[in-house]
């Protein structure tokens, strides 16, 4: 990322971010922007909120107070008469399709072919032609390197494999913002790395991606920025040598104390 990119707007700006499930506080006033190209890795102790950071950004949950803005909309919500509104279903729908979302169990359908996994969003749900998404589709496979997997099954797949194709789903509908929530942490060690090497080429491609991992060695890679999370606050949040390599708060040396 250069310089320049911080003269843009920020393509997430989310601010004071809260969100509750009843009584249990899992974001405290969460404030992060991301800029056209970035990529943030988010890393944090289990429970820290991380997850549920992500879903809030996608709109998978509606948060209780504080904005985040996508692409300058507000997600889940819109201004009129000086009020703020709930967006329809629809209204949300489109939103989402800005913003791809992989998630650490993969997921894909188990009764299609990688390419029909790839294509069922675009064509089911964005009413794109078949012949354009399977194109697109045959590129994106190419893309995270399973050419040649495009009519096999997902039980026919390794893990590392499967979860390529669900990087290649989420791509399908050419979002403006990737959110990868552990994307490898359901995967046998040996397959971690395919995995790995697919989202740092498609951060060297300039997707701008929000990445919460365990992998210190990705962070120090491809992150142009390193947030550590806990207990709902962003406690610390700089280049990857400034948080991994010389982390200034105590809970982010703690942390990190762990991968040495
Ligand atoms: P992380 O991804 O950092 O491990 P999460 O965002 O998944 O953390 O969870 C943060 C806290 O919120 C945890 O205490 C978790 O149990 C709680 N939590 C997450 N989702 C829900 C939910 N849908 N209902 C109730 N509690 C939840
Ligand atoms: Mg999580």
């Amino acid at each position: 990322m250069t310089a320049a990119n911080h003269e843009k707007q920020p393509l997430v700006r989310a601010r004071n971010v809260h969100k509750a499930f009843d009584q249990l506080e899992v974001l405290k006033g969460i404030d992060l922007e991301v800029f056209p190209g970035e990529v943030v890795v988010v890393l944090g102790p289990s429970g820290s909120g991380k997850s549920t950071f992500l879903r809030c950004i996608n709109h998978l949950e509606s948060i209780n107070r504080g904005s985040i803005e996508v692409g300058g909309e507000q997600i889940g919500y819109r201004f009129r008469n000086n009020k703020l509104e709930k967006l329809s279903g629809n209204a949300i729908a489109a939103q989402r399709r800005n913003i791809g979302m992989v998630f650490q169990q993969f997921n894909l359908y188990p009764h299609m072919t990688a390419l029909q996994n790839i294509i069922e969003a675009p064509v089911g749900v964005h009413g794109e032609s078949k012949a354009q998404a399977m194109a697109y589709a045959r590129e994106l496979l190419q893309k995270v390197g399973l050419s040649d997997k495009a009519d096999n099954y997902p039980r026919q797949l390794s893990g590392g494999q499967q979860q390529r194709v669900a990087i290649a789903r989420a791509l399908a509908i050419k979002p403006k913002l990737m959110l990868f929530d552990e994307p490898t942490s359901a995967l046998d060690p040996e397959l971690v790395g395919e995995v790995l090497s697919t989202m740092r080429d498609l951060a060297r491609q300039g997707l701008t991606m929000i990445v919460v991992t365990h992998e210190i060695g990705f962070a120090k890679e491809a992150a142009d920025r390193v947030v550590f999370m806990d207990g709902g606050h962003i406690v610390e949040m700089g280049t990857p040598e400034e948080v991994i390599g010389n982390p200034q708060h105590p809970r982010t040396q703690a942390f990190l104390a762990r991968f040495l």
